[in-house]
């Protein structure tokens, strides 16, 4: 058979993530629901993050015969913290030194790439496309809110609506969502006063480039985002809404699949949470980035033992700045949480969102979290840093009811209002919103979901792309 012949037969598709937990969590997703549907998967990973997951890559490799990875340095030392305020600089770093390796990789497989899958974060990848002849999908993981609210930057420069004063973060946001988002709303870097600050040229330059894409791929659901994807259509008419995926893979598998977390889960919170009542446990996270203060910590802390809830806190070694000792611990937050909390420093937050006792989730609201909340039924506390963020939070607290926006705010007092009103106050009513959205999520995903058509339309779409002229024989 000839080489181009069998490349037809078996599609290949190259998939490239930002090397971050949550964009490879929810690319991995993607990736294993791609194998299952006999696709063939490379999965571009940097050295960094294929070192932390060992388990998943083994299991993924093991399971399915048609799945790959490889390798290649994401430019950064090895001590880089990669939290949030280093994405500038694994950006540039990605550019200079991945991009001309990934080049490399792509020319030389052994089997002939089909279809490119890039985060929409990587400019660089619709030349790298366009130069291999290559259809080039974008994935961005983060919210289609975000998204839209990336996309609109150019606009809302225009508009004179950016950049905006610290005392205008209240006002609305002109023709946007019905008059829903103030500007405190917008994704963070919006409060950028400098519009030739390097963020902002980025973010201009990939709302440049998404448009090129033959498509673009969501992780969410259609009765989730229905407006905005529409909205979308007039950026990319080709649009794939395919998740919660996590969702979306495990009804496919139909059990459940591996973690693909880079930091070790400390599984005793499982067992702690089984102690306690139903529906008692609030429990917190701010993801794998985002990093708060010393001061917000102690906010964060007495909020939540003032409040009388039972707390689950994951708690990330290096997630707060500052070296201060543990030792200044005041008393009161050590007996508070001796007597009704758990804090360990990762936990398996599936499986924590889904179990009975949890009854709330004070979020940074990135998107994964949020989804993950969603898909559990479980009404949210946002209190967002950066990126995606703000939007997530106003759209669950505002636009989707299922739960409430702290954003900007980190004060005990606050903490406890809000801690009160989603786990006593208005308990029933965020609960029966959130198990609503839940079962929309689930029926989004099994057969006939509109996130499901959408999924075997993307498989048929990836099998029907043809090698590249350049590749034949
Ligand atoms: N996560 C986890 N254990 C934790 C905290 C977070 O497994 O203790 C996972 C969570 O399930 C989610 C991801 O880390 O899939 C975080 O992604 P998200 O998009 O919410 O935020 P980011 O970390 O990218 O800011």
């Amino acid at each position: 058979m000839a080489k181009s012949e069998a490349a037809v037969l078996c599609p290949h598709v190259m998939i490239f993530p930002l090397p971050l937990q949550g964009p490879v969590k929810c690319m991995l997703k993607l990736a294993e629901m791609l194998s299952l549907a006999g696709i063939r998967v490379t999965f571009l990973n940097s050295h960094h993050v294929q070192r932390r997951i060992p388990d998943s890559a083994a299991y993924l490799t093991t399971k399915y015969r048609n799945f790959r990875f490889q390798t290649l340095p994401d430019g950064l030392p090895d001590d880089n913290p990669r939290t949030g305020d280093q994405i500038l600089n694994l950006l540039q770093s990605m550019e200079d030194v991945s991009q001309p390796l990934f080049r490399q990789i792509l020319h030389s497989a052994a089997t002939p790439v089909t279809c490119l899958i890039a985060d929409g974060v990587f400019t660089f990848a619709a030349r790298v496309a366009k130069d291999a002849g290559l259809p080039l999908l974008y994935f961005d993981t983060i919210s289609p809110c975000g998204l839209w609210g990336l996309l609109s930057l150019p606009t809302l420069i225009q508009a004179g609506e950016v950049p905006f004063a610290d005392e205008e973060l209240d006002e609305v946001v002109g023709g946007m969502e019905g008059g829903v988002m103030r500007r405190r709303d917008l994704p963070s870097f919006c409060r950028i006063k400098d519009m030739k600050d390097p963020i902002i040229e980025l973010v201009i330059k990939e709302a440049k480039h998404i448009p090129l894409a033959q498509g673009l791929i969501f992780n969410t659901f259609q009765h989730l985002d229905a407006p905005i994807l529409s909205q979308m259509l007039s950026i990319c008419p080709n649009i794939y809404a395919v998740g919660p995926l996590h969702a979306h893979l495990k009804t496919r598998l139909a059990a459940d699949a591996a973690s693909n977390s880079i930091w070790e889960e400390d599984k005793s919170c499982i067992s702690w949470l089984h102690s306690q009542p139903p529906k008692s446990v609030i429990y917190v996270s701010i993801g794998s980035l985002a990093v708060m203060t010393r001061v917000q910590l102690y906010e964060i802390w007495h909020g939540l033992v003032n409040s009388g809830a039972r707390f689950l806190w994951a708690r990330r070694p290096g997630s707060v700045s500052g070296s201060e000792p543990d030792d200044e611990v005041p008393l009161d937050l050590l007996e508070g949480t001796k007597e009704r909390g758990y804090v360990v420093s990762w936990v398996p937050q599936e499986e924590v969102l889904a179990h009975p006792s949890v009854g709330g989730f004070l979020t940074h609201s990135g998107w994964n979290s949020t989804l993950e909340s969603i898909v559990a039924g479980k009404p949210m506390i946002c209190w967002p840093f950066h990126a995606d963020q703000q939007v997530n939070g106003r759209y669950v607290g505002e636009v989707w009811k299922l739960g409430l926006d702290m954003k900007d705010s980190c004060d005990r007092v606050v903490v406890e209002k809000m801690i009160r009103e989603l786990m006593e106050v208005r308990k029933d009513f965020f609960l029966e919103r959130a198990h609503a959205m839940a079962k929309l999520a689930h029926s989004s995903v099994g057969p006939g979901g509109s996130s499901s058509l959408d999924f075997d339309r993307l498989i048929q779409d990836i099998k029907m792309m043809n090698i590249p002229m350049n590749k034949i024989l």
